[in-house]
């Protein structure tokens, strides 16, 4: 609970040979959550928010229209929304670098964050890289994004209302992702490379039971089709099995083939789970714990099942908790 009213200015950022109180890597809504609260209890954090073509602002900054966040009952764009994030971070003085860090080194205190060939040290690092949903990799699928084209059905599905749909990938998310998109679609197809599903037993039951969703199997898209307005209104389909391609209509796409944690940076250093998401530490306190004490892990990058904007800002904050509580237990 914070106090009403305005702020002192925050005092001025550390030198660059500073050790830092805690480096944050990563700018979604767990990152800059995160800095908030830590900039709050003035350790003057120190936040890598990434480089164009890693947008910062995470997975948000692809989403249209976000309507599940709590505080925005006329909804608010995932640009705008983390555009809020960050002047709030700001404002208790977090300095907010734009580089991609390109090497850590948790082996020694304090830890090391490489970005640019410049290191900056810290005593605690708050990794909140998040995940990547893949997509396609088709010729014009860069056109198609947020004009027709999506990669979260929770996030853009309710903008597809009475569309006929078309939901790719043979998983639990594309099960899930399409079962969900028939509360607002009129009918839902699902394309998948294979005539087998991957998705568990249960969840291919539900779908393939559901009267609203059909299925095309041994089918890949080979490209995305627009209307005059550039949005999209159908795909190219190929059938891997005849090599026939055909143009399938449909008022949208959702892909649905997994997301990517983003931990390159963290092989061989952090444990993971073999999916490469980090493990964190389960329970009620120090949750966010990584196996090196100091280090803590928030968001999207540690959880690849809830997944939500409000979730790992929850998890932001819970990182940011446990980095303080650290740094007191440490005696900083
Ligand atoms: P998965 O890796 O399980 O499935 C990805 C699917 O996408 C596969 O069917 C794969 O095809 C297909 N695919 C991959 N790349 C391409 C491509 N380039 N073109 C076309 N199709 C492609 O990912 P999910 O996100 O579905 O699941 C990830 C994990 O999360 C799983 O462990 C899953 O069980 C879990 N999960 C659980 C849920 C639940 O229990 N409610 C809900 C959602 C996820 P192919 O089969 O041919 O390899």
């Amino acid at each position: 609970m914070g106090q009403t009213g305005s702020s002192p200015p925050p005092a001025p950022f550390p030198p660059v040979d500073a050790v830092r109180n805690v480096i944050i890597i990563g700018s979604g809504p767990a990152g800059y959550t995160a800095a908030l609260y830590t900039s709050r209890a003035n350790l003057q954090p120190l936040m890598f928010e990434g480089d164009v073509p890693n947008i910062p602002g995470g997975q948000l900054m692809i989403t249209t229209e976000v309507e599940n966040y709590p505080g925005f009952p006329k909804g608010i764009t995932g640009p705008e929304l983390m555009d809020q994030f960050k002047a709030q971070a700001a404002r208790f003085g977090t300095e907010i670098i734009s580089k991609n860090v390109t090497r850590v080194d948790f082996s020694k205190r304090p830890f090391e964050v490489e970005a640019d060939g410049e290191i900056r040290r810290a005593k605690t690092v708050i990794v909140a890289t998040g995940a990547t949903a893949k997509w396609l990799d088709v010729p014009n699928e860069d056109q198609a994004k947020n004009r027709g084209a999506s990669a979260c059905a929770t996030c853009d599905g309710a903008l597809f209302r009475g569309k006929e749909l078309v939901v790719v990938g043979g998983g639990d998310t594309a099960m899930e992702e399409a079962m969900f998109l028939t509360r607002f679609a009129s009918k839902v197809t699902l394309v998948h490379r294979r005539d087998h599903l991957r998705a568990s037993k249960v969840m291919q039951d539900r779908a393939l039971k559901n009267p609203k969703i059909a299925f095309r199997w041994n089918s890949k898209v080979e490209k995305y089709l627009f209307d005059d307005q550039k949005f999209v209104n159908g795909v190219v389909l190929k059938d891997t099995v005849t090599g026939k391609t055909e143009d399938f209509a449909c008022g949208g796409v959702f892909v649905a083939i997994g997301h990517e944690p983003n931990t390159s940076l963290f092989k061989g250093v952090l444990d993971m789970h073999d999916s490469g998401y980090l493990r964190t530490k389960s329970g009620a306190t120090g949750a966010t714990s990584t196996n090196i004490p100091g280090v803590f892990a928030c968001g999207d990058v540690q959880d690849s099942y809830y997944r939500q904007a409000i979730t790992a800002a929850g998890s932001g904050c819970q990182a940011a908790i446990d980095a303080e509580r650290w740094l007191e237990s440490e005696g900083h």
